[in-house]
């Protein structure tokens, strides 16, 4: 769907219609020049129709919830042939599915988000520390997290530090742990202080900057055509006992490219009917995992296993539920069913109203109920 790249704003009505071959950066482009934004994830080059799918969060979910909780109105091709529109008040059941279903329902041509005010101006960036301060830094953060406002967002992360320009020589390949952070409102400086407090960073890149530069931040980190392997979890709070599981477990899967993160996500998500889109897990406050990485011909084999071995570690501390745009093809039925939860009946109904032979099945499959 690459060549469905149109993005139109309508200023007025606080809303932008998104062709779904459109990146990330395609529509914050768009929108940015009138000053809004919706919710997307923290990587430009990803496809916005995937992400949305799927529930969708980065820099403004804790403002403003998942990114399918901004979506107002999609057109969608179904199984049959027909051309459709879904929202609240059309096609109800089926607009209730594809907010979190993925792509089982049919071929989504046409998204209708809302947007709100956002920068174009934020404060963001990211701060590094040598690893060998990894708890202070993940304390730091555990606080941070339970006094910030929902317009600041931080991701904890420990990986080796990239031989970037702006690392220092000497700390290429290191592991670091560092705090990415955006503040899309008022007092950012006062809000960042409990960061600046840690003190000695190696790197602080943390600052002024258009909200469109700090949403491809990343993607350098992240270029396409590398091997991935995820396992991340949804927690429902950041206990003080996480923080050196996930420490022991980063620092053995970290590698120049592999990284462990753990994102804030409660505020406007948590505040929701549980049943407001198939999505749910609105009692996940953080994401949490670790993302192994190695390049095309390499032996991923090592990555692999600490990352298993780091996902089962932190599974006790999960809500039971997790995201389904972080499955890997090896997950199975009861990985899918456990991000779904109760509302897997619903789906499983509504799958056999609109694709009762499962042609949408490439992908984290929902049958339809019998
Ligand atoms: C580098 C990177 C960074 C990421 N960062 C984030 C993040 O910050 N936040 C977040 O929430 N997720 C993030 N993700 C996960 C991301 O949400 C999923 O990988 C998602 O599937 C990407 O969607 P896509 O459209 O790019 O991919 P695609 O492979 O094009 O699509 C994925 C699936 O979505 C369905 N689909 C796609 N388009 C349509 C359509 N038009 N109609 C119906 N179904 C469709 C299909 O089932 C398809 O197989 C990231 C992924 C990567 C690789």
């Amino acid at each position: 769907m690459s060549r469905m790249r149109e993005r139109r704003v309508d200023p007025g009505a606080r809303l932008v219609h998104v062709g779904p071959g459109c990146l990330l950066k395609d529509v914050d482009g768009a929108t940015q020049e009138h000053g809004l934004a919706t919710v997307l994830g923290f990587v430009s080059e990803t496809g916005v129709a995937g992400l949305t799918l799927g529930g969708g969060f980065g820099y403004l979910a804790r403002r403003f919830g998942w990114a399918v909780d901004n979506l107002e109105e999609v057109e969608i091709v179904t199984a049959d042939g027909r051309i459709r529109t879904a929202s609240r008040e059309g096609n109800e059941d089926l607009f209730w599915a594809i907010r979190g279903g993925g792509g089982n329902f049919g071929v989504i041509t046409r998204f209708t988000f809302r947007v709100h005010e956002v920068g174009p101006i934020v404060t963001g960036g990211l701060i590094g520390w040598s690893a060998e301060r990894a708890d202070d830094v993940l304390e730091a953060y555990r606080e941070l997290t339970t006094s910030a406002p929902p317009e600041l967002t931080a991701a904890a992360m420990i990986r080796l530090a990239p031989p970037a320009p702006f690392v220092p020589k000497e700390w290429h390949l290191r592991p670091v742990a560092g705090i990415l952070v955006c503040h899309s409102g008022r007092d950012a400086e006062s809000d960042l202080a409990p960061l600046r407090a840690i003190g000695e960073p190696i790197f602080d890149l943390v600052g002024e900057k258009p909200y469109v530069l700090q949403q491809s931040m990343l993607d350098d980190m992240e270029p396409k055509g590398l091997h991935q392997y995820w396992k991340a979890e949804f927690l429902p709070d950041l206990p003080r006992e996480y923080l050196p599981t996930f420490r022991d477990a980063a620092l053995r899967v970290a590698s120049p490219l592999s990284f462990s993160v753990i994102f804030h996500l409660e505020g406007a998500l948590n505040e929701r009917e549980d049943d407001d889109g198939a999505v749910g897990n609105r009692d996940a406050r953080f994401i949490s995992g670790f993302s192994g990485v190695w390049p095309p011909g390499g032996d991923g084999d090592e990555i692999v296993t600490s990352v298993r071995e780091g996902w089962e570690q932190i599974r006790p501390f999960s809500t039971g539920g997790n995201y389904v745009n972080f499955q890997m093809a090896e997950d199975d039925a009861t990985r899918t069913a456990e991000a779904y939860g109760e509302r897997l009946e619903r789906l499983g109904r509504i799958k056999a109203v609109y694709d009762p032979g499962n042609l949408f099945r490439m992908n984290r499959n929902i049958l339809p109920a019998a």
